[in-house]
């Protein structure tokens, strides 16, 4: 089945070309004529689907048909629970719109609200906003509703765990009744379903299988090295391999920042993400690693989380993680739609108790590389496979999420991260 024959048009169709899409993914197959026909759709789809294309395509489509935008009105409004996000999805707009005479704009917190409010001043067919920012800039009356004609709720599991409900409510409070709501999430909870219900009308469920979608495979492998050579080993495999594009996870901000210093000694353009670092120097840093400025980021697993990174060709835990599920959620950033990634560990023998553990998790052993010169003098015990299996860990329902404090945020994504793993497992590793 080809994209032509899914009701999209020429500009649309030589926008996709121009990204070296083939065919439609599962999901796209579904959710495009459906989009186009005027349907509210709910989908369960995750990262890595083409969920995003999945929408955008279709809303673009139906938005070059209709009225011109008027001045801070906006047609269609893709709410998105992270600024890294909401910046993935507009540069998504822009690629597969760049032939059609549509006006979109980007929101979110964390930066200054004047150039946004310009922005807003001519209209945009297209804005995508954190719940947040767009609030304010309602309440500034830098942006209106009144033509909107489709709402979009991308990754609505990840705006609950993140405490934006209220946020969400307000919002579809002031929002035209008639409209089309498109409803995305990775899982459907009781709670999204409930969701669901004050927002999509009679609409079309997709659940794309997970083992349908985009086929993504992922090599993992581990060299055992002494703790001291890490940062050595990790500069030969990156120059002998030619590893152009590598997020390397270490456990702590010292450790990343220590990192960066030594592979910068080498010559290797590198930057560090963790919380210490304020939010332009991290969307700028996240910019030129997607541009290839910098060839590799280093991250702590807590700033990881929030970035929309994955896709990768490489990634690297340079330390094994405490908490053992994030070992999943790290090497589920690698692997590209139908290419595959690769995944691998420098570990040292103070790290054999989590090795086991994340090979019991997974159910595999973990291939074992050792590269000459780097052979280590505390060695790396043989690991057995433990089949038993492990207890799942009932995740606790948060109290009052806050989403401005550092801590209630970590407590909120340790718990929707516990009920994620499995299906992340699911998809990424049998
Ligand atoms: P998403 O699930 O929206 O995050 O998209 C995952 C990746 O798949 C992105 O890098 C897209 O560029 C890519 N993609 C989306 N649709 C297709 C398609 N039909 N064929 C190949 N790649 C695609």
């Amino acid at each position: 089945m080809s994209f032509a024959s899914l009701g999209l048009s020429v500009p649309v169709l030589d926008a996709i070309a121009e990204q070296g899409y083939e065919a439609p993914t599962p999901i796209q197959l579904e959710s495009i004529p459906a989009i186009i026909r005027g349907r509210d759709v709910m989908a369960a789809a995750q990262t890595g689907t083409g969920k995003t294309a999945g929408f955008v395509l279709p809303l673009l489509e139906r938005l070059s048909k209709g009225d011109r935008v008027r001045a801070n009105q906006i047609r269609a409004l893709i709410l998105t629970p992270t600024r890294e996000l909401a910046a993935q999805v507009g540069a998504s707009v822009a690629a597969y719109g760049k032939n059609l005479s549509l006006h979109s704009a980007v929101v979110f917190g964390g930066v200054k609200i004047n150039p946004q409010m310009m922005k807003l001043r001519r209209g945009a067919d297209v804005l995508v906003a954190t719940p947040g920012r767009l609030l304010d800039l309602y309440h500034q009356n830098a942006v209106k509703f009144r033509q909107l004609e489709v709402l979009v709720l991308d990754e609505a599991d990840r705006m609950l765990d993140m405490g934006f409900i209220d946020e969400i409510q307000k919002i579809i409070a002031l929002l035209p009744r008639q409209r089309q709501n498109l409803m995305f999430s990775a899982t459907f909870s009781d709670e999204i379903r409930q969701l669901a219900r004050t927002i999509v009308n009679d609409p079309v469920e997709i659940s794309v299988n997970p083992a349908e979608t985009t086929a993504t495979t992922i090599e993992q492998w581990m060299c055992p090295v002494d703790k001291n050579r890490k940062s050595a080993l990790l500069t030969q495999l990156i120059k002998n391999n030619n590893w152009d594009q590598v997020l390397v996870f270490v456990r702590t901000k010292n450790g990343a920042d220590r990192l960066v210093r030594y592979l910068q000694t080498k010559d290797i353009k590198a930057a560090a993400i963790h919380g210490d670092k304020s939010q332009g120097a991290r969307t700028r840093v996240l910019a030129e690693f997607k541009t290839g400025l910098i060839r590799v980021l280093v991250a702590t697993d807590l700033a990881a989380r929030g970035l929309d990174i994955n896709q990768l060709p490489q990634v690297v835990n340079f330390d094994l993680p405490h908490i053992t599920e994030d070992y999943i959620h790290r090497i589920g950033r690698t692997g590209r739609a139908s290419l595959s990634g690769r995944a691998v560990s420098l570990v040292c023998a103070d790290e054999f108790e989590q090795l086991s553990d994340i090979e019991r998790l997974i159910k595999q052993l973990i291939p074992r590389k050792l590269i000459e010169g780097f052979k280590p003098v505390q060695e790396v015990p043989e690991s057995h496979l433990d089949l038993r299996p492990i207890k799942p860990r009932k995740p606790k329902k948060p109290k009052k999420p806050k989403t401005d404090s550092r801590a209630g945020q970590s407590v909120i994504d340790t718990q929707s991260q516990s009920s994620k793993t499995q299906k992340v497992q699911a998809r990424k590793i049998k």
